[in-house]
C-alpha cells in the first residue's frame, strides 16, 4: 500500500503527493517545519513541537492557516491512515504558490503538508560505541541573519557542515557560532559532562531549542543530575568527560571522538547511559 501524504486537507498517494514548482518553500526555502515522533501511537511532546512550529512561522511573518487542534487532528489521521504507530512525522508550512520574484505578498495562500513515514533507524553500533564528529569550519547562522531558533526550510547552513563531516569521514559536525563558541550539531543539540555536571549551550549561543534537549534537562532535574546552560568553547569539548547529542530522530547519541581526540575514556559515559535509558522510558510513557 502506498504511503498517504496529507496536503492542505486531503490525502494523496506518495506518487501523487506533489507541490507546485512555484511554491516559495521550494524556490526560496520560505517556510518552516517540524520533525516529530510517534511511539506506539503516542506522539511525543506534540504540544511543544506545535508551539515551536507556530513560533517559527510567526518569526518569518507567516500565518499558519490552521489551528493547533486542526494540525493535531491531521497528524493523528495521517498516522492512522498509514497504520504507523511508530513513525517520524514531518509537518511543513510554506509561503505557498507565488511567482518567480521573492515577494511573499504575492503568494496566494500557505501550503501545509504532513508526512508520516517509518522511522529510519540509526545503526545500533552508533548508540553502543558512540560516534566521531568534527567541529565544522561552517559557522552556524548568525542570529541576526537567520535565527537558529527558527526551524526554517533553509537548512543549507547545516547541510554544508554535514558535507564537511562526510568529507572528513565522520557522520556529524559540531557547529560553532560567529564568536567561535559551541552552538549545536547539524540536526541535534549537544551536551557535555564535566565533573558530574551536564552543560549545554543556551539560546544566546545560536541554537534551535530542541524538544529532546528540553526533555533531557527535565530528566536531569528528576534524576538529580546537575545540568546548566552554559557558553562552551571548543576547548570545553576537548576536555569533557562525556559528550552526547540529542534530537527527535537520533534521540540520544554518545559522541566519543571530536576532531580525532577521544572524549573522556573514548567510550560512552555513565551519565550518557543513564539519561539514554531514562529518555527511552519517558518516550514510552508519552
Ligand atoms: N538543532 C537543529 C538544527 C535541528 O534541526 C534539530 C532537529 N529538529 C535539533 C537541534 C534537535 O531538536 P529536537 O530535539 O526538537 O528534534
Amino acid at each position: 500500500m502506498s504511503l498517504k501524504i496529507w496536503i492542505d486537507g486531503k490525502f494523496h498517494d506518495k506518487e501523487n503527493a506533489k507541490i507546485s514548482v512555484f511554491d516559495h518553500g521550494l524556490l526560496y526555502g520560505d517556510g518552516v517545519f517540524e520533525g516529530i515522533r510517534s511511539y506506539e501511537g503516542r506522539v511525543f511532546r506534540l504540544e511543544e513541537h506545535l508551539r515551536r512550529f507556530y513560533d517559527s512561522a510567526k518569526a518569518i511573518r507567516l500565518t499558519v492557516p490552521m489551528t493547533a487542534e486542526q494540525i493535531a487532528s491531521a497528524i493523528a489521521q495521517t498516522i492512522q491512515i498509514n497504520n504507523l504507530p511508530n513513525c517520524y512525522i514531518r509537518l511543513v508550512v510554506t509561503r505557498g504558490v507565488g511567482y518567480l520574484g521573492l515577494n511573499p505578498q504575492k503568494c496566494s495562500s500557505p501550503t501545509v503538508f504532513i508526512i508520516a513515514d517509518s522511522i529510519e533507524m540509526y545503526p545500533a553500533e552508533m548508540y553502543q560505541k558512540g560516534v566521531a564528529v568534527i567541529t565544522s569550519s561552517v559557522i552556524r547562522n548568525h542570529p541576526s541573519s537567520l535565527s537558529p531558533r527558527i526551524k526554517s526550510l533553509n537548512y543549507l547552513n547545516n547541510i554544508l557542515a554535514k558535507i564537511e563531516a562526510a568529507d572528513a569521514g565522520v557522520s556529524e559536525a559540531v557547529m560553532l557560532n560567529a564568536e567561535g563558541n559551541v552552538a549545536e550539531c547539524t540536526a541535534e543539540n549537544i551536551f557535555i559532562a564535566r565533573a558530574g555536571q551536564l552543560q549545554t549551550p543556551g539560546t544566546a549561543d545560536g541554537i534551535l531549542e530542541g524538544v529532546t534537549r528540553q526533555a533531557i534537562m527535565e530528566l536531569c532535574a528528576e534524576l538529580k543530575i546537575p545540568c546548566v546552560e552554559k557558553m562552551l568553547q571548543r576547548h570545553d569539548l576537548y576536555i569533557a568527560d562525556e559528550c552526547f547529542m540529542t534530537g527527535t530522530g537520533a534521540e540520544v547519541v554518545p559522541i566519543t571522538r571530536i576532531d580525532g581526540r577521544p572524549i573522556g575514556t573514548g567510550e560512552p559515559g555513565s551519565l550518557t547511559r543513564r539519561l539514554t535509558e531514562a529518555f527511552h522510558r519517558l518516550v514510552r510513557k508519552g
